[in-house]
């Protein structure tokens, strides 16, 4: 369940980078004066690229961090085997931590231990649920799916919009769905609503606010 809720926030952060960073380079290209086609075209090139980039990075992070929790499932899984008394005690400390009487403890330690100590070991001494590692592969494709669903925003508002208006169009778009994205995300992070919106439009809009101003230092 909360490795559900976990996916889901990435996929609205995913989708927020999405949107930004396209509508701030469609902003830059558009106030450097660049023609409807120009502008779309970079644009799509700027969402293959940023889910390229997003989907390689989230990879690269996912099995950096997969192989360290194999690893720790390894040398406890070793431990365990090799020192089962000194660990026994190890779980008999970790629940009167939990505030376990001495004698509760010692007992609820050797009934665990002669279960499946590894499964308690990882989650009480290393916070890893074995069963539910994340797959590099399906975090990378959801990152790159996110982003590309966030940009189709930006991008479909500019190839509809009349080029004279599309920064205005843009804008109001990205400033929208960004409202969106974080009603969403705060719904699913149990935040105050109000706050997280806010912070992610303004955020948004001074993204998009400098790009505007770069793009029209160098106009084409
Ligand atoms: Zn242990």
């Amino acid at each position: 369940m909360s490795s559900k809720l976990n996916t889901l926030r990435a996929g609205v952060l995913g989708a927020n980078d999405g949107i930004v960073s396209t509508s701030a380079l469609l902003l830059g290209v558009i106030a450097a004066g660049a023609g409807a086609t120009e502008t779309f075209t970079a644009g799509m090139a700027a969402a293959v690229a940023g889910a390229v980039s997003m989907a390689l990075g989230e990879y690269v992070s996912v099995s950096a961090q997969r192989d360290s929790e194999k690893s720790l499932i390894a040398k406890e899984s070793g431990e365990l085997r090799d020192m089962p008394t000194e660990e026994t005690s190890e779980m008999e400390e970790i629940l009167r931590g939990f505030g376990v009487s001495e004698k509760t403890a010692a007992t609820a330690a050797a009934e665990i231990h002669a279960g499946d100590p590894l499964h308690a070991h990882l989650q009480l001494e290393l916070g890893i649920d074995a069963e539910d590692l994340t797959s590099p592969w399906s975090a990378a494709a959801s990152s790159a799916l996110s982003f590309i669903l966030g940009a189709l925003l930006p991008l479909v508002s500019v190839l509809l919009a009349p080029h004279s208006s599309a920064a205005a169009v843009v804008t109001l778009v990205t400033l929208v769905s960004l409202g969106g994205t974080g009603l969403v995300s705060a719904r699913l992070s149990d935040t105050r609503t109000r706050r997280s919106v806010a912070r992610l439009i303004i955020g948004g809009a001074i993204g998009l606010a400098l790009t505007y101003g770069i793009g029209s230092l160098f106009p084409v």
